[in-house]
C-alpha cells in the first residue's frame, strides 16, 4: 500500500439566476481590476449581467479579450504577454470548455486569481483542475493537471438556458459516461480513499440525467430556466468535476475513462467526428458499445431509450461513420490508453458482437 502525502482542493461554486450578485463578496478580497477573457459569443451572452454586478461591487473591468480559438500553449503565452494581464488583479474566464481551460492554464500556473463563468453546460471545465490542451492544428495534445481549480465558479443557469441546446445535449452523453466508466474500471477492487469517493459519487453523474435530462433539454430549446435544467447543469458542471478531481488525484491507474472514450478517441481519426459532431455526443454512443461489451442488458436498454428520447446517437450513421470505418477502428480501440486499466481485455470479437447487436 502507498502512504500518501497529498493535497486535494475541491471546487467552490454558486448556481442560480442571481449568482453574479456574489461577485463583490467572492472577488473583492483579491483586488478591484478585472480582465475578462472568453469566447466572443460567451462574452456577448454574459456581459450585461457581469457589468451590472461589477458596478454594484465597486470593481472595474479593464478590458475584454477573446481567448483565441483553441486551448493551446501558444494561446496561453499570447495572453500572458498582454500588458493588461499584468495590470489586472484577477481574471474572469467566460465561456465554454476551451476558453475556461485556456484561462486555467494561464492563471493557475501564474498564481493569478481566477474566477470562471461558464455560459454553456457542455462539460465540467469550470470546476475541474485540468486543462485539455490542443495542438496548433486543433487536434488533441494532452491533459494538463493543476493542484487546484479556479477560486470560484459562477454558474448562471439563466444564461445557460439561453445557450444553444446542442451543448447541453452533448454534455449529457459525456456526463453519464463518467458513471459507467468509473464503475466498470474500478470493479472488483478495494479502492483508496479518494478513488472510492470518486466512484461512489459518480452515480450522481447518471441519475439526475435519466430523471431530468429530457425535460432540461426541452426547456433549453425554449430558453426556459427550470428546476430540471438546474439539476442537469449541476450534474454536468459540478458533479462530474468533483468526480474527475477525485479520480485523477493519483493520475494512474486511470479510473477516469473507459471504453466509451476509447471508442471516441479511436474514431477521431476520421475528420467527420471533430468537424460535425461533439465530444459528448460520440461518447454517448460509445457508452452503448461499452454496456453491450460488459453484458449490462438492463443498463443498455435504459441508455438506449434515453439516447433515443434525447436524440443522442444510437447507430453509426448518426455519427457519420461507415461500417468499414468502424471495422477499421475496432483494431485501435483495444489499444487506447482509456482501456489500459479495465477489469478485462477488450477484444475485437467483443466489439464486433456488440456492434452487431446494436
Ligand atoms: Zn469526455
Amino acid at each position: 500500500m502507498i502512504l500518501h502525502n497529498y493535497e486535494l482542493s475541491l471546487p467552490s461554486y454558486s448556481v442560480g439566476e442571481n449568482v453574479y450578485n456574489l461577485i463583490g463578496e467572492k472577488c473583492l478580497p483579491y483586488g478591484k481590476n478585472i480582465l475578462v477573457i472568453g469566447g466572443t459569443r460567451a462574452i456577448a451572452a454574459a456581459k450585461e449581467k457581469i457589468e451590472k454586478a461589477v458596478r454594484l461591487a465597486g470593481m472595474t473591468i479593464l478590458e475584454y479579450v477573446v481567448y483565441g480559438k483553441d486551448c493551446t500553449y501558444a494561446a496561453v503565452e499570447k495572453l500572458r504577454n498582454l500588458p493588461v494581464y499584468t495590470r489586472s488583479d484577477m481574471v474572469f474566464a467566460v465561456g465554454g470548455g476551451k476558453a475556461l481551460d485556456t484561462c486555467k492554464n494561464l492563471c493557475i500556473v501564474d498564481n493569478k486569481p481566477l474566477f470562471t463563468f461558464p455560459t454553456i453546460a457542455s462539460n465540467c471545465a469550470a470546476c475541474t483542475s485540468v486543462s485539455i490542451m490542443y495542438k496548433e492544428d486543433g487536434t488533441f495534445l494532452k491533459p494538463h493537471f493543476f493542484l487546484h481549480p479556479a477560486i470560484h465558479a459562477f454558474i448562471d443557469t439563466e444564461i445557460m438556458a439561453g445557450a444553444p441546446d446542442r451543448y447541453m445535449w452533448a454534455g449529457i452523453g459525456d456526463t453519464y459516461a463518467k458513471y459507467y466508466e468509473a464503475e466498470i474500471s474500478s470493479r472488483g477492487e478495494v479502492l483508496q480513499h479518494f478513488t472510492a469517493l470518486g466512484v461512489a459519487m459518480s452515480k450522481e453523474c447518471l441519475e439526475p440525467l435519466v430523471r431530468y435530462g429530457a425535460e432540461a433539454l426541452a426547456d433549453n430549446k425554449t430558453g426556459k430556466n427550470s428546476y430540471a435544467l438546474e439539476q442537469t447543469v449541476l450534474a454536468i458542471v459540478v458533479t462530474t468535476a468533483i468526480v474527475s478531481i477525485f479520480l485523477t488525484r493519483d493520475f494512474t491507474p486511470d479510473y477516469n475513462s473507459g471504453l466509451a472514450h476509447a471508442v471516441f478517441y479511436a474514431l477521431t481519426t476520421y475528420p467527420v467526428i471533430e468537424r460535425e459532431h461533439l465530444h459528448g455526443e460520440v461518447v454517448g454512443f460509445g457508452v452503448l458499445i461499452a454496456l453491450l461489451c460488459d453484458g449490462q442488458e438492463e443498463e443498455f436498454a435504459k441508455i438506449y431509450a434515453l439516447n433515443k428520447e434525447l436524440g443522442l446517437p444510437t447507430k453509426l450513421e448518426d455519427i457519420g461513420i461507415t461500417p468499414e470505418q468502424f471495422e477499421e477502428a475496432m483494431g485501435r480501440i483495444p489499444e487506447m490508453s482509456d482501456v489500459k486499466h479495465y477489469p478485462y481485455k477488450i477484444t475485437r470479437n467483443m466489439l464486433q458482437s456488440a456492434m452487431e447487436r446494436l
